[in-house]
């Protein structure tokens, strides 16, 4: 029987076409017209002004970040639940994390992040320290964990209140949005100060590699792409003031993203479609369900949680893991928690309380844009071989 991977790129549209087109012209660097479209699409997606591509979108999040002023003695708030990248992105500018815990759907605790700074802060002349490591408080990043958008209108809340920056991780999120309230019809990504995106091989849809960062703030679209492209000043002379970075997408990149990009729709029906068909079998599971999108939110359902209650489902999220493996279907369990890892078991965290709970209990099952309906019954098959009753 074949192998089924967690999550494969799917690559049947214009893809070969357009990169054909960068090899035939010549135009396979960091410029180009593929680069222009797919920053001009991404913009037009997302209902923002500007959008600047990245090398990747660690990158978009550390040029986000020291764009909007953030170094050392900063902190960023930024939750323990997701991937690495935007912690490393903070340190990268010399600024340390503050670590948040998550609410019920993974996503940083809007709640738990206003109590933080309003015990543990405090704000004086405009601007917010930590009391104990007397850092600067200067933004929040939330992170849209899985695809699922995060509770914003409460972070914005105390953004306005606080003179804090929000820098916005959508690299998971790419077409989820806001269903109700303020941000009513607002993608993931276009709300905050920036918004930073990733187009890795495992992500919702891929460039074989690559990042934007998307605003309406023109003064900072300007200095990213200033900051990107080594900093260059006087393009003849070659002239730099600052140190910059060699971090921009290139032309053979973009076409791949672009082509990518007209199929997002169709990839989020499918990943939709595909939650409900999994839903639907382990409804009936004793002791297992799948972690649901937030009722003010669409997720793009870019990956799939299942919550493994280890008494009554008769083994944990590890246990099953193996029991997959075994039969050759890929799962993995959240990312270890980011205040628990080498680089920052110094840095700050506040009430950290839900994420070792979901870190016990969480796995990702395949959730690829080619998986079949028979594919996702031998999944279920082997879960339910491994139930307890
Ligand atoms: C993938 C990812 C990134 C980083 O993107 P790269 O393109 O791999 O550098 C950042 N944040 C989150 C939450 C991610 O999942």
């Amino acid at each position: 029987m074949n192998r089924i991977n967690l999550a494969e790129p799917y690559i049947h549209g214009n893809e070969w076409q357009y990169v054909k087109r960068c090899l035939d012209s010549g135009w396979v660097s960091p410029a180009g017209r593929f680069v222009d479209e797919f920053e001009k699409e991404m913009a037009a997606r997302l209902g923002s002004r500007h959008a600047v591509s990245c090398v990747n979108g660690t990158a978009a999040l550390h040029t986000a970040l020291l764009v909007s002023g953030i170094g050392p003695r900063d902190g960023v708030i930024v939750p323990t639940i997701t991937f690495i990248a935007p912690v490393n992105a903070i340190r990268y500018t010399g600024a340390d994390p503050v670590f948040m815990d998550c609410d019920d759907y993974l996503n940083m605790d809007a709640e738990k992040t206003a109590d933080y700074i309003k015990k543990e802060c405090r704000f004086r002349n405009g601007r917010l320290y930590d009391r104990r490591t007397k850092n600067r408080i200067r933004a929040i990043l939330p992170v849209h964990v899985f695809g699922n958008p995060v509770d914003i209108e409460p972070l914005m809340d105390l953004a306005e209140e606080y003179d804090l920056k929000v820098i916005e991780d959508a690299a998971e999120s790419l077409g989820s949005y806001y269903k109700a309230g303020r941000y009513k019809g607002k993608e993931t990504g276009a709300i905050g100060d920036a918004g930073c995106l990733s187009f890795n091989g495992n992500k919702i849809i891929t460039s074989g590699g690559g990042g934007m960062v998307v605003t309406d703030d023109r003064l900072l679209a300007d200095k990213i792409r200033r900051l990107t492209t080594q900093a260059k000043d006087d393009p003849v002379r070659y002239i730099h003031n600052t140190v910059g970075y060699n971090y921009r997408l290139s032309n053979i990149q973009a076409a791949l993203g672009l082509a990518q990009l007209e199929r997002l729709d169709a990839f989020i029906r499918i990943k939709r479609r595909n939650f409900k068909l999994y839903d639907g079998y382990i409804s009936n599971i004793d002791g297992l369900g799948l972690l649901k999108e937030p009722p003010y939110g669409f997720s793009n359902m870019w990956f799939y949680s299942l919550i493994v209650e280890k008494r009554r489902y008769g083994m944990d999220n590890m246990g099953l893991m193996r029991a997959l493996a075994k039969e050759g279907i890929g799962s993995r369990p959240v990312w270890h928690l980011n205040h628990r890892q080498r680089p920052y078991l110094k840095s700050r965290s506040y009430r950290i309380e839900k994420a070792p709970l979901f870190y016990k209990k969480a796995l990702n099952i395949p959730c690829g844009v080619e998986l079949s309906e028979k594919e996702i019954k031998r999944v279920i098959k082997v879960i339910k071989k491994n139930a307890k009753r």
